[in-house]
């Protein structure tokens, strides 16, 4: 007879805080390669203490050369997938405590990496030891994927699909509760001018971020155009220019919002430009290139490059012209598109480069990964929206996304969790990627109740 859950978790409370601090004290930002650790010796780090780790809980480990891991229990033949990642990203400034020693406050483990993505991962494991200690019969055996390089590219993933056998169905752990089963496609690339040659823009610069619409731009324009550029600057409260000794700053103001939901950002990469075009102080190449580039951030639905659609499954699409610069004597705009399944993957980088070669620019670093969806009404979606229910007493429906995670890469997979709405959180508590991330306690403890019943039920669907 299985132990009642409630009981093991509450057994097993100060093991899983203990492990998650285990695994956050390893500072595990992505660094130069080294011999063995091509993500650097911090992920390697992590990678073999959360191998080790998992080995404590009668989880195998397997060490894939270094670029991604994983923990088996059962069945090899069947199994269900877990990936949760080890790499965090930097912990940037404003921590009230220590990022990488994990700090026990008003109910929460703080830390870089407690939310996003080791805490989760530390979670799943227990819902495994629970399946190992009650030794319950396994349809599908269970493996947890070690990722290491989800912050910067996932070429972990990659590799393991190339060298290792997906699993039946996947979840990651690496988003919000209850169940993602669409995430949006993603292309990004740079449209780069033709020489723009020795006009008035010296320097050009604009945005934080190829996924970030620009709250900030700046161009160091030459002194003779002070006076054009005071007159058409009056009265706008977006532009401000100041004199230097080697030209006049211009610079403008907008306002930064993720690229999956652009519409409520400012793009200042498009005041800057438009603002440049309507002074009249650009030479005719930097004007041509400068007004293309205003028209197509204007808006942020596609039109101007003929791939605004929809599709009913997904919010309409988008693309953002998020960093602007100068480099070579040619204006270079990254642009991040977050598309449905209107538009074929091929067809939306061939509507991108057909709009830049239009107007004389060219494509480059072009990266495009299409979009997944899997059924609402895929039995496992469903099962897992109903434990999710049933634990939290929330009204749980399946939702798609414009973010990307692991389960893009992967067949049968969906993100599922941790993150959800919760009541009374303390203001100091940040989320994923903030300052002071952290993670609830009775949340966590809440979420491997969830996981527990989540390989307990999955074993009766077909996968
Ligand atoms: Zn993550």
């Amino acid at each position: 007879m299985a132990k009642d859950i409630a009981q093991f978790i509450a057994e097993n409370e100060q093991n899983i805080k203990r492990d998650i601090k285990r695994l956050i004290d390893i500072k595990s930002v992505k660094s130069a390669p080294e011999p063995g650790a091509p993500y650097g010796a911090g992920v390697r780090a992590a990678q073999l203490e959360a191998m080790k780790f998992c080995e404590e809980l009668g989880l195998e480990t397997v060490d894939c050369e270094g670029r991604i891991a994983y923990a088996h229990y059962g069945r090899q033949d069947k199994f269900i997938g877990v990936i949760a990642h080890m790499d965090v990203v930097p912990e940037g400034n404003g921590w009230d405590t220590p990022p990488y020693d994990c700090t026990e406050r008003d109910g929460y483990l703080v830390g870089r990496g407690t939310s996003d993505d080791k805490g989760p991962f530390v979670i799943a494991a227990y819902a495994v030891k629970y399946l190992i200690e009650n030794k319950i019969d396994l349809n599908y055996g269970v493996r947890l994927i070690i990722g290491l390089d989800e912050e910067t590219g996932m070429s972990d993933i990659e590799y393991y699909k190339a060298h290792y056998p997906q699993p039946n169905f996947t979840f990651t752990p690496d988003a919000d509760f209850p169940v993602g089963h669409g995430e949006k496609g993603i292309y990004s690339a740079d449209l780069v001018s033709g020489p723009v040659g020795e006009g008035a823009v010296l320097l050009l610069e604009g945005g934080v971020a190829s996924n970030v619409v620009a709250d900030h731009a700046q161009a160091l324009v030459r002194s003779a155009a002070l006076d054009t550029l005071k007159k058409a600057a009056q009265g706008r409260s977006d532009i401000r220019l100041t004199e230097q000794e080697n030209g006049v700053l211009v610079e403008a103001f907008g306002r930064a919002a993720h690229a999956g939901t652009p519409a409520t950002g400012i793009n200042a990469n498009h005041i800057l430009m438009k603002f440049l075009c309507e002074s009249g102080v650009l030479e005719p190449q930097e004007q041509a290139a400068a007004s293309f580039i205003a028209r197509l951030t204007e808006s942020y639905d596609g039109r101007a490059f003929g791939i605004d659609a929809q599709d009913g499954l997904f919010a309409p699409n988008s693309i953002i012209g998020g960093v602007l610069k100068k480099e070579d004597g040619r204006f270079v705009l990254n642009v991040n598109s977050r598309y449905n399944t209107a538009i074929e993957p091929k067809e939306i980088e061939k509507r991108i480069e057909n709009t830049a070669n239009q107007a004389g620019f060219t494509v480059c670093n072009m990266e495009n990964s299409g979009p997944f969806y899997m059924s609402p009404e895929h039995p496992a979606v469903q099962t897992m929206c109903e434990i999710y229910g049933e634990v939290t007493g929330a009204d749980a429906r399946p939702y798609v996304m414009s973010g990307g995670t692991y389960a893009r890469h992967m067949d049968n997979a969906v993100s599922y969790g941790i993150e959800c709405p919760q009541e009374n959180v303390p203001e100091w508590v940040g989320t994923a990627h903030m300052k002071n991330e952290a993670l609830g306690i009775e949340h966590a403890k809440q979420c491997c109740e969830i996981y527990i019943k989540t390989f307990l039920r999955l074993q009766q669907v077909d996968l």
